[in-house]
């Protein structure tokens, strides 16, 4: 069993731990970066960006992911393959618990362990995620122009996004499993006032169909009635998952949903915890914000280091 201490640990290697890393190692902190799987998080899923700076002619998720994670390293970034399962937060010293046994303490922790898109879990999904499938229309919306596309799900994030799709799409199909939308009447009202929406209740996807790319959904409606209808994509936005096993959701005050609430500067409610990317409690989920907030919370970290001494 190891045990190490760091100034700074910082949890995630998406987009907002590998900005933050990259601060971290230019400033020459005690550093050390923590991700469990390879690192560029959701990037990786992402077939095509377009909307990150820098980039005019967009690039791969995977081309992304790399040269973030080059740039860090390019400063000597420490980081190390490891699966954080639990955490104690309640003494200045910070406390981690890795899956194989090994503790790790630090003065500083920044949790970048992001999020995922609660998926439909319906045969075809996995395969035409990239080539139809989509979990984010202000990431995907301008590649549909023209199209039919679907969305699927009721809150307030499905109807906005429907209503923005259709400023590329020629069509929008609402496939909702009630008869009511969860949305907020005035996001409902916008959305009903919307010529290119229409809309399916009490619908459910039960498998997507396609081979180089969507082409059509099956469709189960609850009177048990089965039909299929022909797109050129589907949006799914039925809500975000965070990556919160490890944390001590109470005493983060974790939002309804799970998620970390933070001030503008990334500060938890626990001194020294700061909280970027996904896994904050906000609206907007990009890398661009997600690269900020690292990059915010580093400074943050930073400033409370040096008040330490
Ligand atoms: C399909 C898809 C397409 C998207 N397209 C775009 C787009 O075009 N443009 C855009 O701006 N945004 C896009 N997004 C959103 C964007 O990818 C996210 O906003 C961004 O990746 C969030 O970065 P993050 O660092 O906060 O979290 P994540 O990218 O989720 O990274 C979190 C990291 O933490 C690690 N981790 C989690 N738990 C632990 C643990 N216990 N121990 C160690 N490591 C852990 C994970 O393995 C992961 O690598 C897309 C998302 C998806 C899913």
């Amino acid at each position: 069993m190891a045990a190490t201490h760091h100034s700074l640990i910082i949890l995630g290697g998406g987009p907002a731990g590998l900005t933050a890393g990259l601060y971290a190692a230019r400033a020459r902190m005690d550093h050390l970066l923590i991700e469990k799987g390879a690192e560029g998080g959701q990037v990786l899923l992402t077939d095509w960006i377009d909307n990150y700076p820098g980039f005019p002619d967009g690039l791969s998720g995977f081309d992304l992911a790399e040269k973030m994670a080059a740039q860090a390293k390019r400063f000597d970034l420490h980081s190390m393959f490891g699966n954080v399962i639990s955490m104690d937060l309640s003494a200045p010293i910070k406390q981690l618990e890795l899956d194989n046994g090994d503790q790790l303490s630090c003065d500083t922790l920044i949790i970048c362990t992001g999020a995922s898109p609660r998926m439909l879990g319906v045969p075809g999904e996995k395969e035409l995620t990239g080539k139809g499938v989509s979990y984010c229309a202000t990431c995907d919306a301008p590649f549909y122009r023209n199209m039919h596309v679907a969305v699927v799900g009721g809150g307030n994030t499905a109807v906005q996004e429907a209503a923005h799709l259709t400023k590329f799409a020629s069509k929008v199909t609402l496939i909702h499993r009630r008869d009511e939308l969860r949305a907020t009447k005035v996001v409902q009202e916008k959305a009903f006032a919307n010529e290119k929406i229409d809309y399916l209740w009490d619908t459910t996807v039960t498998g997507i169909e396609g081979n180089e790319g969507v082409e059509s959904l099956r469709l189960l409606n609850r009177d048990g009635t089965k039909s299929s209808l022909a797109v050129e994509g589907i949006f799914v936005l039925i809500g975000v998952i965070p990556n919160n096993d490890m944390l001590p959701l109470d005493m983060l005050n974790a939002d309804q949903g799970g998620f970390i609430p933070t001030n503008c500067e990334t500060n938890t409610v626990i001194e020294g915890v700061f909280a970027a990317g996904d896994i904050r409690s906000k609206k907007v989920r990009q890398v661009i914000n997600a690269a900020g907030e690292g990059a915010t919370a580093v400074l943050a970290a930073e400033e409370y280091l040096t008040n330490l001494n």
